[in-house]
């Protein structure tokens, strides 16, 4: 992974229109992401399910994230009209993010079954941390930006909540909330990595966390 990346200096020097979402109105930019979307299972789920949010799945792998753009050029023949606001970029998500994404221009971030990255050593190199997180509450939307994340490996889970709770521009969304939300559903059953983790009768853990406003906060 350790290749270079285009990405622009700042959001604004992106046509997302052109590149990502040709059948969207010019201007358009991307409301919800899907970090680190492997196969794409949530992008696709997401896209119908929120038609008047633009998803954009982020994934490092070259190959992984072809497979994607193709899986959506193809849905989008087969149904036509529909898919049109759903993309996928590769990036190291780890890296870039204020580059592509202005301040509160997002609703909504999904974290799901990121690596764990087990060893003490390697804890830097988890996606949900301290550092990302300001980075995350500076791109969600105040109020009513939400940040999701769902792993089989309980003691990330912890560590999410953990992260969460601890920063200030984030408190967790009840579970009796969150259940009812339909993210909260798709995200447990439309990845990829949730099937497997369905097929081999694992657990999974999730949370949810609002990106509160600076009033809230105090
Ligand atoms: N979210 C998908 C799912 O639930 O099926 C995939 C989960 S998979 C275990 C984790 C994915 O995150 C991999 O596809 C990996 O390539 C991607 N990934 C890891 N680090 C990343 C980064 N810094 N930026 C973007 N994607 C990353």
């Amino acid at each position: 992974h350790n290749d270079s990346f285009d990405y622009p200096v700042k959001p604004l020097d992106i046509d997302w229109t052109e590149d990502h979402f040709p059948g969207l109105e010019k201007g358009s930019v991307p409301t919800v992401l899907d970090i680190g979307c492997g196969f794409g299972g949530l992008t696709m789920a997401l896209a119908p399910l929120l038609p008047s949010q633009i998803v954009l799945g982020m994934e490092i792998r070259a190959k992984v994230t072809e497979y994607v753009r193709l899986r959506i050029v193809a849905a989008r023949k087969e149904q036509e009209g529909r898919y049109k606001n759903a993309s996928v970029l590769r990036t190291n998500s780890m890296k870039f993010l204020p580059n592509f994404f202005g301040r509160s221009s997002l609703e909504k971030l999904f974290f799901c079954f990121p690596d764990p990255h087990f060893k003490r050593k390697n804890h830097p190199r988890r996606i949900v941390s301290e550092r990302l997180l300001s980075e995350y509450a500076y791109v969600l939307k105040p109020s009513v930006g939400r940040l999701y994340c769902i792993t089989d490996v309980k003691e990330l889970h912890e560590w999410h909540v953990e992260k969460c709770e601890r920063h200030p521009l984030f408190r967790r969304v009840e579970d009796e909330i969150a259940e009812i939300d339909p993210c909260v559903q798709a995200m447990k059953i439309e990845t990829e990595e949730s099937k497997k983790v369905a097929r081999a009768g694992g657990e999974k853990y999730y949370a949810v966390f609002e990106r509160i406003s600076i009033d809230q906060a105090t």
